[in-house]
């Protein structure tokens, strides 16, 4: 089965950037990744890559769509010039918030901005949830925002973790609105409820729940195993390991 990985990152134990997309691919390769997403730092300077560098380094592979993040707190209007050129250059492919890294609530209106080049360009917006802080982006918030830009395409990383069941009861009803399992499968000993939150969802919404494994801070293979494992029909595996991943990106593949 063909794999996209919709969540990684630069690893940060690398000297230079190159040498970081290199053993990424590497992994990639060696875990049976054919395509991925990799997102950027919304900080302009960071180990594991600025929306610069990271749309820079890929501009060359086909099979890496980069993501750049975007904060209210770090040099606001330069990036989001850049992550306009960059996307309207197709070196970049969507758009990541880091709310709950970040103090920012998902509907902020300080975000306006970002929502007006997601829905020009047909790009996804990714946002952080759960974890710690997770007031942040909650299934009320992520409401409002999917409310207010109902043309844009969201994706909710990491499923408001551990409380996958309730995001995803909470937001069934929002089309817009999909889910990265990145990071699901980092505490195993909480496995088997996050396997039974997941397979009830492909069953009720099986075209808007993608693979991600939040490779480098979590292990790729770890989560591709895991969710191999999923008690769901092959043609549903299909759809959460590539086929989603590829309709949420269609416009820009
Ligand atoms: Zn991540």
């Amino acid at each position: 089965m063909k794999i996209f990985d919709f969540h990684m990152h630069l690893p940060i134990d690398f000297p230079t950037a190159e040498e970081k997309k290199n053993a990424l691919l590497a992994e990639m390769r060696r875990n049976g990744v054919t395509k991925g997403v990799v997102i950027s730092d919304s900080a302009t300077e960071s180990e594991i890559g600025s929306l610069r560098e990271c749309a820079e380094i890929f501009s060359d592979t086909d099979n890496i769509y980069v993501v750049g993040g975007i904060s209210p707190y770090f040099d606001y209007a330069e990036q989001l010039a850049l992550l306009e050129k960059y996307i309207s250059e197709k070196k970049a492919s969507g758009i990541k918030i880091y709310c709950g890294h970040e103090p920012i609530y998902l509907d902020d209106e300080k975000l306006r901005p970002v929502y007006r080049i997601a829905e020009e360009y047909g790009v996804p917006v990714l946002f952080h949830s759960g974890w710690d802080d997770p007031q942040y982006s909650s299934a009320d918030v992520i409401k409002r925002a999917a409310g207010l830009y109902s043309n844009v395409k969201f994706v909710c990383c990491h499923c408001c973790y551990p409380k996958l069941a309730e995001c995803f009861e909470a937001l069934a009803e929002f089309e817009n609105v999909y889910f990265d399992l990145s990071s699901t499968a980092d505490n195993l000993a909480i496995g088997e409820e996050i396997k039974t939150a997941v397979e009830n969802a492909v069953r009720n919404i099986p075209k808007r729940i993608v693979f991600g494994s939040d490779h480098a801070c979590c292990d790729q293979r770890r989560h591709i195993d895991f969710f191999m494992g999923l008690d769901i029909l092959d043609k549903e595996k299909s759809f959460i390991f590539y086929k989603n991943a590829e309709d949420i990106l269609a416009t820009l593949l």
